[in-house]
């Protein structure tokens, strides 16, 4: 039987993968906790520990680039042109400032969700989904999912409805909060929208009990469309 993993304990067993495999671990940990508190730094090594484990559950290699920098545009990216992951420090400090973890959402039944706070290991974990999503976009050209996907699986469905009521809804925020036009068209891409929708459902199949298969599966989901 493959093991069931909790939020914690995936999070745990990355960190330790993370430890063995890399020399000047301990070197890199007390750096980053010397600039940015314990907390913060705690942070950034968990998701870049998930990020290389998905990442490498994915690709089963080592070769992305990995960095954590002191700012940036994003909390987290994953940039084709470097082939990196980049984790921002100055937004994991406002994260803990304000502590609003953000909302995902849970299916009750058909057609119903519920909106669920985040705790922290659900953004770390989610953040880790979505930036491996971005790799997996580029370097496996699959089909991603639309706002107007339609697919044989009626939950996914109704998720789809449901997230492009939230990315409407984020698009005109930005746009009332005046953000720059780089960083609108980047968050409301279409690879932006099958990201989050993978990092939702992600989230979800974390709550029904989760195991290395199920995450490959989740990571690299495909819409099977019914017509065409
Ligand atoms: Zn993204």
């Amino acid at each position: 039987m493959d093991k069931v993993y909790t939020s914690h304990n995936l999070i745990h067993f990355a960190m330790n993968e993370m430890k063995r495999e890399v020399a000047n671990y301990e070197m890199i940990e007390e750096t980053l906790i010397d600039n940015y508190g314990k907390e913060e730094a705690g942070i950034a090594i968990s998701i870049l520990s998930l990020i290389v484990y998905f990442d490498f559950l994915i690709f089963g290699d080592n070769k992305v680039g990995k960095k954590i920098v002191k700012k940036g545009y994003f909390f987290a990216s994953y940039g084709s042109k470097h082939d990196e992951y980049v984790i921002n420090m100055s937004h994991i400090k406002k994260l803990l400032r304000t502590r609003d973890f953000g909302y995902f959402l849970n299916i009750c039944k058909e057609g119903l969700f519920k909106e669920i706070k985040q705790s922290i290991e659900d953004v770390i974990i989610s953040t880790a989904a979505h930036e491996v999503r971005h790799r997996i976009q580029y370097k496996k050209k699959i089909k991603g999912f639309l706002k107007n996907t339609n697919t044989r699986d009626e939950t996914i469905n109704w998720l789809i409805k449901y997230r492009k009521i939230i990315a409407d809804q984020e698009k005109r925020d930005f746009l009332k909060e005046r953000r720059t036009r780089q960083y609108v068209k980047a968050r409301t891409s279409n690879n932006e929208f099958d990201a989050n929708l993978i990092e939702n459902y992600f989230l979800i199949a974390m709550l029904e009990g989760m195991n290395i298969e199920k995450m490959r599966k989740v990571l690299l989901l495909e819409p099977i469309r019914l017509f065409n």
